[in-house]
């Protein structure tokens, strides 16, 4: 999510996941401007939403997945290095641009 000899912005594999509540805010995010209607409260916890099998902050317009918070990323997302052993687990997992866990997207003409 932040190391320059990753092109990151043609991956985006560690900003998916189908739990809703898969990234969990920490004390240091405490300062950061989320947009409340992102975020998720749930038992004195507070997660950014992924109800549509990414970050609600992940704009995969263009072909390319951007964080649209990116000044503001959670901690956990400050920590996740590319090019770690959890990066390579998530682009495994998940694929490039998610397309290995990517929920369909809803017919709304009905
Ligand atoms: S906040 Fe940004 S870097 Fe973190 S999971 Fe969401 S889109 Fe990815
Ligand atoms: S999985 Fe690795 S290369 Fe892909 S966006 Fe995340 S940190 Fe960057």
């Amino acid at each position: 999510m932040s190391d320059k000899a990753f092109d990151c912005v043609s991956c985006g594999a560690c900003c998916f996941s189908r739990n809703p509540r898969y990234l969990k805010l920490l004390s240091y995010d405490a300062s950061r401007a989320l947009p409340p209607e992102s975020l998720i409260h749930e038992n004195g916890e507070s997660y950014v939403n992924f109800a549509c099998g990414h970050c609600v902050h992940l704009d995969l317009s263009n072909g390319k997945a951007a964080c649209q918070v990116y000044e503001d990323r959670p901690e956990a997302c400050r920590a996740f290095r590319a090019g770690s052993f959890e990066c390579a687990r998530a682009i495994r997992a998940n694929g490039i641009m998610g397309e290995k866990v990517r929920l369909p997207v809803p017919d709304v003409a009905a």
